[in-house]
Parts: C-alpha cells; sequence; structure tokens
C-alpha cells in the first residue's frame, strides 16, 4: 500500500493540483460496508455524509446483482432487454400517472442536460429559471447555470436566479405563507424580465431539498404557487432529486411528492445504483416520444443491463429493508438529539433537514445570525479526526451536511451525536 503522503503527492500530479478532496488530512480510504468505511492503516469511520451508496456500502444483494449481469451480458442499449424494461416499468411505477416514462443516463448531470433540452423542445422557449446558489451538474449548459460557486463560463443571458426561501435567514417577519409568495414572486419577476429580454421561459428547475443551498426547512405550498406562474408562462417545473430522490426524507420515496406539485420532468442521479453509473430523466412518455422523434438521443452506457440490474436491487433493499421507514424513524432520533445539541451549544443556531439528510447551521449569535464559517470547517476535521465524516454546505459555508447511508441505525445515530458533542466542545 502506498503512504499517504506519496499518493497524494501522485494524485496532485496525475489528476491535477485542484482535483477536490475532503479534509486537512485526506482521508485514503480502501473498503467500505453499510454506513462504515475503513481506511488504509484499518481505521473505521461512520459514513454521515455519502447518500450515493444508499442502502450501504456494498450491500451484497446490489453486488450479487452487478456481478451476476456482468457475467451473463452487458452492452450498449439499441437491443431488446428484459430487465432493463422491469426496470424502468418498476421505477416509473413510484411517480405520478402522468410520469410514466424513463430515459437512463450514467450521471446527475446528463440527465439535467437532457431535461433542459426536452423543456426548451417542448415549449419553444428558452429561459431558465434556477436557485441564486445552485449546482446542477458539470456539463455546459448546466455548468454555466451554476450559482453556488464560480465557473469559468458566464452566467447565460437566457436564465435568471432567484432567491432560496430559507425561513431562518430569510423570513424577514414573513409568516409561512408569505415566505411562499414571496418566493413565487421572485419566480415572476424573472419570467418579466426574461420576456423583457425577449426570452419565453422553458423552465423552473429546482432541486426539490435545495440541498446545495443548504437545506432550508421549506416553507408549506411554496412550489406551487411559483409553478402556477411558471405554467402560465408556457414553462416547464424539472425537479432535481439527484439528492432528494429514492426515499431519503423518509416520507415519500421523491421529495417533490411532499410538496404537492407534480412535476413535468424529474432528475436522478446519485443513489440511483448505490455507485453504480446509472441516472436518469422521468417524464410523460408524450413527451419522451416527441422528443424521441426529433433528438434520436441514445447513450451508450446509460441504462445497460449491469446498470439496469444494480437499479433494481437498489429497489428491491429498500422495499426489503424498509428503508423509507428507517430514515423516518432513524431521522426523528437524529434530529431530537440535534435538537439537544443545539440547546447545549450556542453555536448551533439551526436544525434542518428530515429523513436521513441533516443540517446544523452554525453562527456567532444567534441574534444577528451570522454564519460560523471558520469554525464549521475545523468541526468537520474535528470529526474526521474522530471518526465520522461529514462535510459542510450553504451560502456561507457554515451548515453541517449530514446525509449517510439509509441503513444508518439508532446505534450509529448515538456514534454521530456524542462525536458531534464531544467535537463542538472542543471547538
Ligand atoms: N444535481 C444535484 C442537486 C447535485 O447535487 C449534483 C451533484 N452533486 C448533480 C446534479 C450532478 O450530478 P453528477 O455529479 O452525477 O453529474
Amino acid at each position: 500500500m502506498l503512504p499517504d503522503e506519496e499518493l497524494l503527492e501522485r494524485r496532485q500530479r496525475v489528476l491535477g493540483r485542484n482535483a477536490p478532496l475532503f479534509y486537512e488530512r485526506p482521508v485514503h480510504l480502501v473498503k467500505g460496508k453499510g454506513v462504515w468505511v475503513t481506511d488504509a492503516d484499518g481505521r473505521d469511520y461512520l459514513d454521515v455524509y455519502n447518500n450515493v451508496p444508499c442502502v450501504g456500502h456494498c450491500h451484497p444483494h446490489v453486488v450479487e446483482a452487478i456481478s451476476t449481469q456482468a457475467g451473463i451480458l452487458n452492452i450498449h442499449t439499441r437491443y431488446l432487454h428484459e430487465t432493463v424494461v422491469r426496470y424502468a416499468e418498476r421505477l416509473t411505477a413510484t411517480f405520478d400517472a402522468s410520469l410514466n416514462s424513463a430515459i437512463f443516463t450514467c450521471s446527475g448531470t446528463e440527465s439535467n442536460e437532457l431535461a433542459l433540452r426536452m423543456a426548451r423542445f417542448r415549449t419553444g422557449g428558452e429561459g431558465v429559471i434556477v436557485s441564486d446558489f445552485c449546482y446542477h451538474g458539470n456539463s455546459k449548459m448546466v455548468a454555466e447555470l451554476t450559482t453556488c460557486f464560480p465557473v469559468p463560463e458566464a452566467f447565460p443571458a437566457y436564465a435568471r436566479k432567484v432567491p432560496v426561501p430559507d425561513p431562518y435567514r430569510d423570513r424577514q417577519g414573513m409568516s409561512d405563507e408569505q415566505l411562499a409568495d414571496h418566493f413565487a414572486a421572485k419566480v415572476a419577476e424573472a419570467i418579466a424580465s426574461l420576456q423583457a429580454a425577449g426570452i419565453k421561459v422553458a423552465a423552473l428547475l429546482i432541486d426539490t431539498l435545495f440541498a446545495n443551498e443548504g437545506l432550508p426547512e421549506l416553507v408549506p405550498g411554496y412550489a406551487a404557487k411559483a409553478v402556477e406562474i411558471v405554467r402560465k408562462a408556457g414553462g416547464l417545473f424539472i425537479c432535481d432529486e439527484v439528492q432528494a430522490g429514492f426515499g431519503r426524507t423518509g416520507d415519500a420515496m421523491w421529495g417533490h411528492q411532499l410538496n404537492g406539485v407534480v412535476p413535468d420532468i424529474v432528475t436522478l442521479g446519485k443513489p440511483m445504483g448505490n455507485g453504480h453509473p446509472l441516472a436518469g430523466v422521468i417524464t410523460s412518455s408524450d413527451l419522451v416520444d416527441e422528443f424521441g422523434k426529433v433528438a434520436n438521443y441514445f447513450n451508450t452506457f446509460g441504462g445497460n443491463p449491469v446498470s439496469a440490474a444494480a437499479g433494481m436491487a437498489v429497489l428491491d433493499v429498500l422495499e426489503r429493508e424498509k428503508l423509507l421507514e428507517n430514515a423516518r424513524m432513524t431521522g426523528a432520533y437524529v434530529r431530537a438529539g440535534l435538537e439537544r445539541l443545539k440547546e447545549k451549544h450556542a453555536i448551533v443556531g439551526n436544525v434542518r433537514g428530515s429523513g436521513l439528510f441533516f443540517g446544523l447551521d452554525l453562527v456567532h449569535d444567534d441574534a444577528d445570525r451570522s454564519p460560523a464559517t471558520a469554525e464549521c470547517k475545523r468541526l468537520i476535521n474535528l470529526m474526521r479526526d474522530r471518526g465520522v465524516l461529514i462535510s459542510r454546505i450553504g451560502r456561507y459555508d457554515n451548515i453541517l451536511k449530514m446525509r449517510p447511508p439509509m441503513v444508518f441505525a439508532k446505534e450509529h445515530a448515538d456514534i454521530l451525536l456524542s462525536t458531534l458533542d464531544d467535537a463542538l466542545q472542543a471547538l
């Protein structure tokens, strides 16, 4: 095994000095099981960050499905294959009846790129509205819409940003209803601004949980009003479920099912194949058929027989192990523990999240809510040193991001909570 220092140096040389890497002391992982990962020295870490291995690292049922299918046939996607069709049927059955068709891809980026192309095709519009702190991927069109970090491409003339309604930071005396109205008014303003520039809106594209934005506690009805305005202007509603999907919130299979609006297009990714690169777009068969006539969309690897077997196995485990129920129950337990930590540690300004997706907004002072960015960075490194992997998000990078594999149980929650208590004490 290469020593970490040598591995890091060689990585930088061959993958670039700026290839992203977590933690001041990067973790050199060699294996994983369930909610645990192990480093090159044999030290175990509790994984409270990764949603990609959504049913647990190296789940035996998923490993078996992948390896069995890999030993039978893997090929591109222009042949008949039963597992692919059965998987698409089973997956689409978890959505509203209007969302009955799937196109498979290999990444969230590809899914969002395709969704935007489809929205433009359907509406004849070009305009896109996104949040003012978003990330939806890294192809040209999707990358230039990035608002949560600088990118070399200019923010495009066809796009507009709307502020995310975060009740903790942006309420300014507004009731829940007023906050929802405020978001809708911002969307209306964006549409008017596009129209003034001669651009018709094609889509409102949002992450249903606003995960990268900082996981705000969304007010009821915020989406319905905004979407009504978008649809009136001839645009579509695209929900990015790359982080929110596959039961993460515990209350529903899809994040959008919690806000009572059926989207026109849904994009999927990360957890879909438990680490196998599988992603997709879900929409109406009508749109898929019409778009297919002109676009001849073909994705060499997207939804091949091995990917479909992986995706099917993920759905099996979600059902068999009742992982949505687990997300609800364990999630409520973690949330209660985080609320206790808020009472104990003044730096915790706000607890957010549901199911198995949590955030703690760290502040210097709860009155002015000045973000404790440097402390947040230190804290995730203190947690890493104590054997628990988490990260941070949000406009000020001051929100702890906790989003473990969904086999996270009470015993793991206890480790997370006691380690967090200890690390907050050590800050
Ligand atoms: N959408 C969201 C909300 C994401 O968080 C990400 C990745 N972090 C993507 C899309 C892009 O997915 P991928 O990296 O698979 O292209």
